[in-house]
């Protein structure tokens, strides 16, 4: 579920997933936060030797090239430099990619070991992607939300990876050249849309915090002199400046009366290649939507058949509405009415997180260590407002550290939100969270990517799809294997999220390539997939200003449920579902077709 801050550009950071856009960075839902550790690399023969120090080299001039990502992903180096967007710094990307493809295919593909298989076509991948992003999307001339310091800045201060005193001098330097930053990012706009200049304006507007109190006591606090103190705040201040005046400057072209905005529709040819590039999966966008808009009809039936079953137990001997959409709301109405109190919604989570261990050991589904530490907190104050839970993961460049399962504290909502969050999130609907975000989906799955990938690159330029893919295809396996005793309401309430995952796939083809209406889209999400006003609402914004983001869940699932099926009959007699498990996580977060490749292989 939940989504990706659709604004933010670089691939490293797709892959998190988040509910509402608030803020720009604020708003992922797979967090790193945290310092800096190099891994170690393990010994191969000579091509393999050869192809880690390659993939050291690379990686610390990837992260040269692009500072702001590095940011995100706990780098802990080149945090004070500030690209100036422009053509000059568009050129110089494509320059940066072109050099290292070449450089990356002067390795013996064929001879390297498998994992080095796999991180040779994630570079090649990531390469690729950002000279098309550069080349043909240019994103950067009409996303206007791709422009906002407040993020990095955030992270800049936040992470532990230096002194305070040494993080303000950082951050200080960082926004030196802020207003010829924000100067370069109206120059750049060139046809932007309407739909991310608003989220621009909203996100910079919200962004401004990050500057505001906390950091003016940490600058009090700190132990920089008198001098320095000035300079850190002289930056902060011209920085602020500049977002006002950014946010003016697209506030005016708002209301500009001839001002051609660019369509928020990519269109069909964008859309197939950046599902290409952002998703990597066998599947072509077509393939996805079709088989989306088959399965809806699936699940409406299954849904309809345990809908008629439950009627009498919550309707007796009531009438039932004549259409099956009406009979299944009808009953998931009374099912969102059993939940738990908000002063009991923490604790019934981190009882089903002990209770979701115990199970997947008892059911042979792992060989999960439960020595390793996930933790259930309430959500830190700085990722509030967005969703009610996330997974948060320690930082790639890191490799020790606490995975937490975040819940907001609802006794902290006012009444109403607090009652319609709990109906949403209702005793059954609460478990499917807990095992999408923790165990065995997000945190679990972090947890493995550090465990046992054996390199950094797929952990830094994490699949999205695969770590959503995985996160829904748990929901399922976790149900076929007898979690929740097959209750009806059970089936019921994970047919709607199913319907929710698919629908985002529908929801994102119909209004990018089909160029479907804003009515055919609402209606879809409340008449067929049960989703309230607000929740439908929300889910179309998201659409119009991400793209291709949206199919990850559904593509990413259908991927891994195929993958198994291929896997099984491979491994015939032999095969286990633990096996299957344990080998598909060992590959990290890397895409599912390069798992698929290396754990179909003849030899594996
Ligand atoms: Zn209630
Ligand atoms: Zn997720």
């Amino acid at each position: 579920m939940h989504s990706e801050n659709s604004t933010v550009r670089h691939p490293a950071l797709r892959r998190s997933h988040l509910r509402k856009n608030l803020y720009s960075l604020f708003a992922v839902s797979i967090i790193f936060i945290g310092g800096c550790n190099t891994r170690q690399t393990s010994n191969h023969d000579s091509s393999d030797n050869a192809f880690a120090a390659f993939q050291e080299k690379f990686l610390d001039a990837y992260w040269k090239q692009y500072p702001a990502a590095s940011i995100f992903i706990g780098y802990g180096k080149y945090y004070d430099t500030l690209v100036i967007p422009g053509d000059e710094a568009a050129a110089a990307t494509i320059r940066f990619s072109r050099q290292w493809l070449d450089s990356l295919k002067a390795f013996p593909y064929d001879q390297l070991h498998d994992n080095n298989k796999i991180s040779f076509n994630i570079i090649k991948n990531q390469l690729e992607t950002d000279i098309w992003y550069q080349e043909v999307f240019k994103k950067d001339e009409w996303d206007a939300s791709g422009y906002n310091l407040s993020g990095t800045s955030f992270y800049i201060i936040n992470q532990p990876y230096a002194p305070l005193n040494d993080r303000l001098r950082i951050l200080s330097k960082h926004l030196q050249q802020s207003d010829a930053y924000y100067d370069a990012a109206l120059k750049r706009l060139r046809q932007p849309t309407r739909e991310h200049i608003e989220l621009a304006i909203l996100q910079n507007e919200g962004g401004i915090s990050v500057f505001e109190e906390s950091l003016q006591d940490s600058i009090d606090a700190s132990h920089l002199t008198d001098s320095e103190k000035k300079v850190v705040r002289e930056n902060v201040e011209k920085t602020v400046r500049a977002i006002r005046q950014f946010i003016q400057a697209l506030r005016n072209m708002l209301s500009e009366k001839d001002y051609t905005f660019r369509s928020f529709r990519i269109g069909k040819k964008l859309f197939v290649e950046k599902f290409g590039y952002d998703l990597a999966t066998t599947f072509t966008p077509e393939e996805i939507y079709n088989r989306a808009v088959a399965d809806k009809k699936v699940y409406h039936r299954k849904m309809f058949g345990l809908a008629e079953r439950l009627w009498s137990k919550y309707y007796g001997n009531q009438k039932k509405p004549t259409d099956t959409l009406s009979i299944i709301r009808s009953v998931i109405d009374k099912i969102d009415l059993q939940h738990a109190a908000p002063e009991h919604f923490f604790d019934s989570l981190v009882n089903q997180v002990e209770r979701l261990k115990e199970f997947i050991l008892e059911k042979d589904l792992f060989d999960f260590d439960t020595a390793y530490p996930i933790k259930v907190r309430i959500m830190p104050e700085y990722l509030r407002g967005v969703s009610v839970a996330n997974a948060e993961f320690t930082p790639p460049y890191q490799t020790t550290g606490v995975t937490y399962y975040n819940i907001d504290d609802l006794t902290e909502y006012p009444k109403d939100k607090a009652e319609g969050t709990l109906r949403e999130y209702n005793t059954y609907s609460s478990q499917l969270l807990s095992i999408h975000e923790a165990v065995p989906g997000h945190c679990l799955q972090g947890i493995y990517n550090n465990k046992n990938s054996p390199d950094v690159v797929r952990s830094v330029f994490m699949n999205g799809t695969m770590i959503e893919g995985w996160a829904v295809y748990t929901e399922g396996m976790m149900l076929e294997n007898g979690w929740g005793n097959h209750s009806l309401e059970m089936d019921l309430i994970h047919g709607k999220w199913k319907l929710r995952e698919l629908s985002n796939v529908i929801v994102d083809y119909d209004l990018h390539v089909l160029n479907k209406s804003r009515e055919s889209i609402m209606n879809l999400l409340v008449k067929e997939c049960f989703q309230t006003q607000a929740q439908a609402e929300e889910k179309y914004h998201r659409a119009t200003v991400s793209q291709v983001q949206l199919c990850s869940y559904y593509s990413g699932y259908l991927a891994i449920e195929s993958l198994r099926e291929e896997y099984k009959r491979k491994m015939g007699d032999k095969y286990t579902i633990k096996d299957f498990h344990e080998k598909f996580l060992s590959f990290g977060s890397s895409p599912i077709k390069y798992i698929r490749e290396l754990m179909l292989a003849e030899n594996q």
